[in-house]
């Protein structure tokens, strides 16, 4: 019989596993930066990450709206909630000028968005947690093509994600340079982290109640029990998406 979560227990994010993987995803953001391609184009890449979850015993359906990927993971106590965490992984047309030594083997083509590391942070994060199984339900990591308006998330959902892999929540994040590395920022306005309308409800993560929901969604993917809460204030119009989590 599947257990159930434990209710004494408060998880933390295992920090040595985490310096563990470090080095294996940076090399995987550096070959994603070296290779950057444009929506749905994004085939070499998409070869990657599934070879990559593949390789890591992750389930994998490929495919999705094009160059979509769906990795799914179940956690080791019982429970019926999925939870989706996506992130983009297409590239812009800009020449990289960097000289970096994994700088954009393609001319003309570029990472400049932050694509590469959202594919390796959400990497990173199915990595762990097929590591650290200790959630109940389901999550679904969703690697969407094509964010930089060429119609990716519309793609995956006429291709039928969301009945594919159904999602109670489901949570996206972009990298901002210049917030401090290990922390977290929700942006203090109502904002959209996917293009095309799904049908649900505001609410303001700012409320007790919806902080510790917020709280535990985000800890899944790594992030630190105290970043929220300090960027979080009472007085902060702090908001999210949500899909079916009743308030
Ligand atoms: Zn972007």
């Amino acid at each position: 019989m599947t257990p159930s979560v434990p209710t004494t227990e408060t998880p933390r994010v295992n920090k040595a596993t985490v310096d563990t993987l470090l080095p294996e995803l940076t090399a995987l953001r550096r070959q994603i930066h070296q290779h950057p391609e444009i929506g749905f184009e994004e085939w070499q890449t998409a070869r990657l990450i599934a070879s990559t979850l593949t390789e890591w015993g992750i389930e994998v359906t490929t495919d999705i709206g094009g160059t979509g990927i769906v990795a799914t993971l179940t956690g080791r106590y019982s429970g019926t909630g999925c939870l989706g965490l996506r992130a983009d992984m297409d590239a812009l047309y800009i020449h990289e000028q960097t000289g970096l030594p994994y700088a954009s083997a393609h001319a003309g083509k570029m990472h400049a968005c932050g694509h590469d590391g959202h594919v390796a942070m959400l990497l990173g994060a199915a990595r762990y947690l097929s590591l650290h199984p200790d959630f109940a339900g389901t999550v679904h990591f969703i690697f969407q093509p094509a964010e930089e308006g060429l119609g990716g998330a519309p793609a995956m959902l006429n291709d039928g994600l969301l009945e594919r892999f159904p999602c109670d929540a489901l949570y996206g994040l972009h990298n901002k340079p210049g917030v401090p590395l290990g922390t977290f920022a929700l942006r203090c306005a109502p904002g959209r982290c996917c293009a095309p309308v799904i049908p649900g409800r505001w609410y303001f993560a700012a409320r007790e109640d919806t902080v510790d929901r917020a709280h535990t969604c985000l800890s899944i993917p790594l992030c630190p029990r105290h970043s929220l809460s300090a960027h979080c204030k009472p007085s902060s119009a702090v908001t999210c998406r949500q899909w079916s989590l009743p308030c």
